[in-house]
């Protein structure tokens, strides 16, 4: 390909909404561009990375047995409603109607489409087991649509969904989608935990996604550094100990903390530590209204509040909302006085043992101090409902926990037969019973993938595309495009390498050196080879766009030496 006839429109400003790295020189870098929020187009350069990042997907998806087909976007409300998840899945669902007013969604995932195109189809135990996989565009209302690629809103995943008689052929192909999750990161060159993670909206028992490390990826990991316990901040646990020296209970005392907004600002005016505030949060859910506890100094895991209550729809209730209700602001709500035998209380384990501490008085500018559950209002359960932190015991083995922050990438679930017992996909066994499949679903972000590469590999010049998703493998540059031997050169060595089978890009433009060194250096060439002054020497210079390393090679006697360098360097990346 020559420069001068590629869609490469790179931008030297760092485009106004610019959120994150990655994105500003995706943009600039001329690979994409933003049709609305969540919404991008991929122009040429964009689509061959995507195009190889595609392609290693499915070549890994094909090594684990996995058989590709295509589902619709569109799909009939029904099957969701049979599943539950019309309802459960809450804002992100994008539904439309048609103009017949009946009711679609474009899907933010296929379990309930391909337990439906199987279920009919695969009648016996001799069928199973079997994976499938479709690499398709995938539609989330996401309520924060941002940092690029990394969170749209019309997007590209790869989605598998295995289908089998038990548990422990679901665990052999559970073993050989991770395994392949794995190779599709050692493939792209990039640096990344397995870790343990929620099911969410999707359910089933067992999950762990696949995260590139990277300080600005929205993925929190925790992880120890003495056995190989690792888990996002969602599912993390810990080994709680909670252990306060014996206290008598006090009278209760109702103090007025007017302007008190935070729990810090609370810990000032009283002067009481935050491990002796116990914050209530008022939450929303399919049923109502709930109340949550905690330690004022603790934040609320809201993942393992909506596995508790089993309802994905459930949130921090607006303030708004909450004033209509409870006539109080978010500030003071408490659960002294709280009428409402409809309202669940939930507290976190620490506040189990906890004496005479500080709650909100249900009352605007009020506070209770000396509050003690049984004796001042109800507890309901208590439950482990804590966001695990850094130095938090580790629940395997007791060492304090690290953090690590990363993009997820991809996520493998067992299902189980959630779905297929939900819209009745059974198989009959070797005893003629009728059983539900038992099921796996394994999803990959592929446009995600190109932003969380460029996350990692990138530097104060541009990006660095790992070689095996380069959008081209070399960069000729030629200086002088008016010099006849610079020109024919650089024509000559482009033939040679073309066909080699290195994917080059003849620079060919006729802008000035400097133009083309920074395009190549923002673009992110694995390796660029300058033709200028010294071919009258018989010499070119290549200079290697990871290492930073350059050299000068002798062509006098053609090109081999070249090609020898760029192998040499292809092997090495
Ligand atoms: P996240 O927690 O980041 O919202 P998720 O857990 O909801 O993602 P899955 O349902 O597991 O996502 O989807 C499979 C893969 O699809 C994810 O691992 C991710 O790589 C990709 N993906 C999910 N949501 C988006 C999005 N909004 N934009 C781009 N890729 C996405
Ligand atoms: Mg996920």
């Amino acid at each position: 390909m020559r420069f001068s006839r590629l869609y490469a429109p790179t931008i030297k400003e760092v485009p106004s909404d610019s959120d994150l790295i990655s994105y500003e020189l995706l943009v600039r870098g001329g690979f994409i561009r933003k049709v609305a929020a969540g919404v991008y187009t991929y122009l040429p350069l964009g689509m061959r990375v995507l195009s190889k990042i595609t392609s290693i997907v499915r070549e890994e998806m094909e090594n684990a047995g996995c058989l590709e087909l295509l589902m619709p976007i569109m799909q009939p409300s029904d099957i969701w409603k049979d599943s539950g998840r019309w309802d459960d899945y809450g804002p992100e669902m994008m539904k439309i109607i048609d103009r017949h007013k009946r009711e679609f969604t474009l899907g933010p995932t296929h379990e309930e489409m391909i337990t439906v195109t199987v279920k009919n189809e695969l009648v016996s135990y001799k069928d199973l087991p079997i994976n499938l996989y479709q690499i398709n565009t995938k539609y989330r209302d996401e309520i924060r649509p941002r940092f690029g690629l990394l969170r749209g809103r019309e997007f590209i995943m790869k989605d598998a969904y295995s289908f089998h008689t038990d548990e422990s052929s679901l665990d052999d192909t559970y073993k050989i989608m991770y395994g392949a999750y794995e190779k599709i990161l050692e493939r792209m060159r990039l640096e990344y935990m397995a870790v343990e993670a929620d099911t969410g909206a999707i359910g089933g028992s067992n999950s762990h996604e696949f995260v590139v490390l990277a300080d600005n990826g929205e993925s929190d990991l925790r992880y120890c550094t003495e056995c190989k316990y690792s888990a996002t901040d969602e599912k993390a646990e810990y080994k709680a100990v909670y252990e306060y020296p014996f206290e008598s209970e006090k009278t209760l005392e109702e103090i007025r903390t007017p302007d008190v907004k935070t729990i810090k600002d609370v810990s000032e005016f009283l002067g009481v530590c935050e491990d002796k505030i116990v914050k209530s949060l008022l939450l929303k859910g399919r049923d109502g209204f709930k109340m949550v506890l905690i330690r004022g100094d603790f934040e609320i895991n809201i993942s393992k509040i909506k596995s508790y209550f089993k309802d994905q729809t459930i949130d921090l209730a607006l303030p708004e909302d909450v004033f209509e209700n409870f006539r109080v602001p978010t500030g003071f709500i408490g659960p002294v006085g709280l009428n409402r035998a409809d309202v669940e209380i939930i507290a976190d384990i620490s506040i189990k043992n906890l004496k005479n501490f500080v709650v909100g008085a249900l009352k605007t500018d009020y506070h209770f101090k000396n509050a003690n559950y049984d004796r001042d209002f109800r507890i309901n359960a208590f439950a482990d409902i804590k966001l695990v932190e850094e130095g938090d015991a580790c629940p395997v083995c007791g060492n304090p926990l690290s953090k690590k922050r990363g993009i997820e990438m991809g996520q493998v679930f067992k299902l189980g037969t959630k779905y297929s017992e939900k819209l009745g996909a059974f198989y009959t066994n070797e005893q003629g019973k009728q059983m539900p499949f038992v099921m796996g679903c394994y999803g990959w972000g592929v446009s995600r993938s190109m932003a969380g590469i460029v996350e990692q590999c990138h530097d104060e010049n541009g990006i660095v595309w790992p070689l095996n998703v380069a959008p081209y493998h070399v960069v000729i540059t030629l200086i002088n495009t008016k010099d006849e031997v610079q020109n024919s050169t650089a024509e000559s060595l482009y033939g040679y390498l073309t066909g080699k089978g290195i994917e080059v890009i003849l620079d060919d433009r006729t802008v000035s050196p400097g133009f083309k060194f920074k395009d190549a250096d923002l673009i992110g060439f694995p390796i660029r080879i300058t033709v200028g002054k010294t071919v009258k020497d018989g010499r070119i210079e290549m200079k290697f766009r990871k290492s930073g390393e350059s050299c000068s090679v002798n062509i006098e006697n053609g090109f081999e030496s070249c090609l020898d360098k760029i192998t040499e360097e292809m092997n090495r990346l």
